[in-house]
């Protein structure tokens, strides 16, 4: 069966998280300058879900956690996300990047509308690839080796209870809402190039891809190609965002993959390509999409209905933060 109904199923689903995000920044934003205005008498509620917006303080707070202490109260729900998105790569390769991130689903839209403005994208050169594609497992290593080994478990749970995680939220919402020239800088500089290289900002500076892509080599789940099938017309490795060359492979084991399925639902042959499963069982695409939408979702239904899901920061102690 054909999977072209693939793509726009995933650019649906993009699309439906990424309105469900905005949803949740508006909300956020209304809580904050409720908290602002009237202080306790804010009868606004935090919506936990914008914890999904500190990878660091999942990382953080799930190192901790692995070290023997609690999930952290402060932002538990950054904890379930950054578990819930690791055991999705671990089973669905790195779909998150390609089905649910709001940044890259920003990306793909600037290389899609640069590629038909200027019929192509640019590739930089395999060198220079290469080594600015080590830059995000650099910064991976760095937050690895400062949180994961060089503090103590009582210098987390430091960290974790101190005023500057406790609004860490609040701290992005004003990184963006009132941007320094420098970061505004960076951030026009990537936008522009997203329209014509593909995903600059994914392939060389995102830690959080950068783990994900490690902990996708042990997913079971790959591309997988059948040489009896595929005639080597090259389409696969041409519409591959992340420049794998699918057509030399038997299999696409890459960190760089992102599971969007571009290239099995652009071959025009028959089971040339195909996701499977350790290599024998051909997974249908709308299972695999299902599974995405509902591992993901899952992973934040057990968090809530766990108790681990709404920070314990009492709205007293917010306002406090908020210095009213
Ligand atoms: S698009 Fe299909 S037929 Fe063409 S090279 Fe790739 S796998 Fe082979
Ligand atoms: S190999 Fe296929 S699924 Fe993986 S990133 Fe490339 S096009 Fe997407």
């Amino acid at each position: 069966m054909s999977a072209r109904y693939m793509q726009p199923l995933r650019i649906l689903i993009q699309c439906l998280f990424n309105g469900f995000v905005i949803w949740l920044g508006f909300r956020f934003y209304d809580f904050i300058q409720m908290a602002t205005a009237v202080g306790e008498k804010n009868k606004l509620i935090r919506p936990a879900g914008i914890d999904g917006f500190l990878p660091i303080s999942g990382f953080a707070g799930t190192v901790s956690w692995l070290k023997g202490g609690e999930i952290n109260t402060i932002h538990p729900a950054a904890v379930i996300i950054f578990v819930t998105v690791i055991l999705i790569s671990l089973l669905l390769r790195r779909s998150f990047c390609s089905w649910i991130c709001p940044v890259a689903s920003v990306s793909e839209c600037a290389w899609k509308v640069g590629f038909r403005l200027f019929r192509c994208n640019w590739r930089l050169p395999v060198r220079l690839d290469v080594l600015l594609r080590g830059l995000k497992y650099l910064l991976l290593s760095f937050f690895v080796y400062y949180i994961g080994v060089a503090m103590s478990p009582d210098a987390l749970s430091r960290f974790l209870q101190s005023d500057y995680h406790m609004v860490a939220d609040v701290r992005l919402m004003d990184f963006f809402l009132h941007m320094s020239h420098f970061a505004l800088c960076v951030v026009l500089v990537l936008l522009v190039l997203s329209f014509v290289l593909r995903n600059p900002f994914c392939r060389y500076l995102c830690p959080y891809g950068a783990l994900l892509g490690l902990t996708a080599m042990f997913s079971p789940m790959r591309v997988t190609r059948n040489a009896e099938r595929c005639v080597s017309c090259g389409v696969c490795s041409q519409v591959c965002p992340t420049y794998i060359d699918v057509m030399h492979k038997s299999s696409v084991a890459s960190p760089e993959c992102i599971a969007c399925w571009r290239c099995i639902s652009y071959c025009r042959f028959n089971e040339a390509l195909s996701m499977r499963v350790v290599r024998r069982f051909v997974v249908p695409g709308f299972v695999f999409a299902a599974m995405v939408v509902l591992l993901f979702i899952g992973g934040t239904m057990i968090g809530k209905f766990s108790g681990h899901w709404h920070s314990s920061i009492s709205l007293k102690e917010y306002v406090r933060l908020l210095g009213k």
